[in-house]
């Protein structure tokens, strides 16, 4: 093999090793992400419990108020029962006393079943709260495992890095510059072997004329499909 073909593989081999580190940076904050929605839902139901609970807590002052002043009523029309003169008014008046009776029961029937009500959604906040809670704290461990990693990962970065700049050294910049074309055009696989005569990237047919001139290799030949730096691949 052509000594600068070796240099590229090991090239290759460093960038793709970096690339895989930078993907793997990329995906790292995804779990903290889906914590972060999963927060946001349930914070969202939390703020929509609180609204239905202040309304429910509207409905019951409503009720309470209505209660207080309908017992007044009753109280009054009670003591005006001492008073009355002919049995038509004492019928009338029997009659608004048990129907102010009857609503003031349902009125406190009402009131029983907001109570539960509200208890109940009091209950719902509070474990929302208390997953919440959990989620925060899942998300600040999340952060700091995201950092460390990231920490880890930066670091092999910049070795690897350190050490690509030293293999490219010895690379010609005119072949330097068609590999980090080829590199951006195809995903960093830039040299291919060639076994039996096909391209074992793109797996097209190496002309006949062109493999016996690889099999000899005395200078660099491209695959004239997908353009990578080709090699005979030695059985
Ligand atoms: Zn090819």
């Amino acid at each position: 093999m052509r000594p600068e073909l070796s240099t590229l593989i090991r090239l290759q081999g460093i960038d793709l090793e970096i690339r895989k580190l930078g993907l793997e940076k990329a995906e790292l904050p995804e779990r903290l992400n889906a914590l972060k929605e999963l927060m946001t839902e349930k914070e969202t139901e939390i703020a929509e419990l609180k609204d239905k609970l202040a309304d429910l807590r509207t409905r019951k002052t409503e009720v309470e108020d209505e209660l207080e002043l309908e017992s007044e009523r009753l109280k009054k029309s009670q003591q005006k029962m001492s008073s009355v003169k002919n049995s038509r008014e004492y019928q009338a008046l029997s009659k608004e006393i048990e129907e102010i009776k009857k609503s003031n029961k349902a009125r406190e029937d009402e009131i029983l079943q907001l109570d539960e009500e509200i208890d109940e959604l009091k209950k719902q906040v509070k474990e929302k709260n208390k997953e919440v809670e959990k989620l925060k704290k899942e998300a600040s461990a999340e952060e700091k495992n995201i950092s460390r990693a990231e920490k880890d990962i930066d670091a092999k970065i910049a070795a690897l890095t350190a050490e690509r700049d030293e293999v490219a050294k010895d690379v010609k910049p005119e072949l330097m510059a068609r590999y980090r074309f080829l590199a951006e055009k195809r995903a960093g696989i830039v040299v291919a072997a060639v076994d039996e005569g096909v391209c074992s990237v793109c797996n097209m047919n190496i002309p006949p004329q062109m493999y016996n001139e690889l099999l000899r290799d005395e200078k660099l030949l491209f695959c004239p499909s997908c353009q990578r730096i080709i090699y005979a691949l030695k059985a």
